[in-house]
């Protein structure tokens, strides 16, 4: 499902991703912990070549995305999903828009549009506040948005790079439940990036160690549940 062989990343002469190699099965829940500076968000964004490799490959869904042209990324890109550590929310437009600039962006029916966002807000437990400005949401209801907006496409895959960080444990239980269900609900192969450990051992089945621009050790989990 996702592969990178022997990627690497610098930026200027700071060699930030040492030649890294994974693979990520389908509908896995796969973690990625380390310290602060360890590559963990530059490991997730080579994985949608939102930073490119400056030598290596990396393949997801079945397409080698290191060989594509900006417009086929473009395109491999709607069936990747990504959220982040601060929401990335439009803080101007409703819920509802958050969710629908997703779907406009990559051309779905304008017709069907409405009905698409309201099903990704009630997957997510948040019709009620579609009418809503970010400013009125909580930190985990800002997250849930995000993801609504993530899934408005229907992606394969999502990336998660620090989901619940900015959030405190009961809103952190509340998105890891919504990440859980995406995954086990919709076959969605999730893949997410912490430095807590207790986020990381709670769900994830498959955990790469990062420290210096590589991978130590991959361990294998038996996720202890949402417990916060
Ligand atoms: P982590 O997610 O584990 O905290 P990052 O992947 O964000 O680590 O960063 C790894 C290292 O690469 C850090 O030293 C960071 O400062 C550096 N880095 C990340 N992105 C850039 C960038 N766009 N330009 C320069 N340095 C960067
Ligand atoms: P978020 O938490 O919303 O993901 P971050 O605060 O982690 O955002 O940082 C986002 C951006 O900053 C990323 O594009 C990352 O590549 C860039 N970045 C991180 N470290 C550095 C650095 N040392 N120099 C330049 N850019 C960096």
């Amino acid at each position: 499902m996702i592969t990178l062989h022997q990627v690497s990343k610098s930026f200027g002469s700071y060699e930030a991703i040492k030649s890294v190699s994974l693979t990520i099965n389908r509908g896995e829940i796969y973690g990625i912990i380390g310290p602060s500076g360890a590559g963990k968000s530059t490991l997730l964004r080579l994985m949608n070549v939102l930073e490119k490799p400056d030598s290596g490959e990396v393949e997801v869904n079945g397409q080698l995305l290191t060989s594509l042209t900006p417009a086929e990324l473009r395109r491999a890109r709607q069936s990747i999903g990504m959220i982040f550590q601060h929401f990335h929310l439009l803080s101007n437009k409703t819920v509802h828009d958050n969710v629908a600039v997703s779907l406009e962006l990559t051309g779905f029916p304008r017709k069907q549009r409405r009905a698409r966002v309201m099903e990704c807000l009630a997957f997510v437990g948040l019709e009620h506040a579609a009418s809503k400005y970010p400013a009125q949401l909580s930190g985990g209801q800002k997250q849930r948005v995000a993801i609504a907006r993530a899934l408005a496409n229907s992606p394969q895959v999502l990336l998660c790079d620090e989901p619940t960080s900015s959030l405190d444990s009961s809103t952190t239980a509340e998105v890891l439940q919504v990440l859980q269900k995406i995954n086990q609900t919709l076959d969605v192969t999730v893949v997410i990036v912490s430095h807590e450990l207790d986020v990381i051992k709670s769900i994830c089945q498959r955990v790469a160690v990062v420290d210096d621009g590589f991978i130590y050790d991959t361990i294998i989990n038996e996720p202890t549940g949402i417990q916060f």
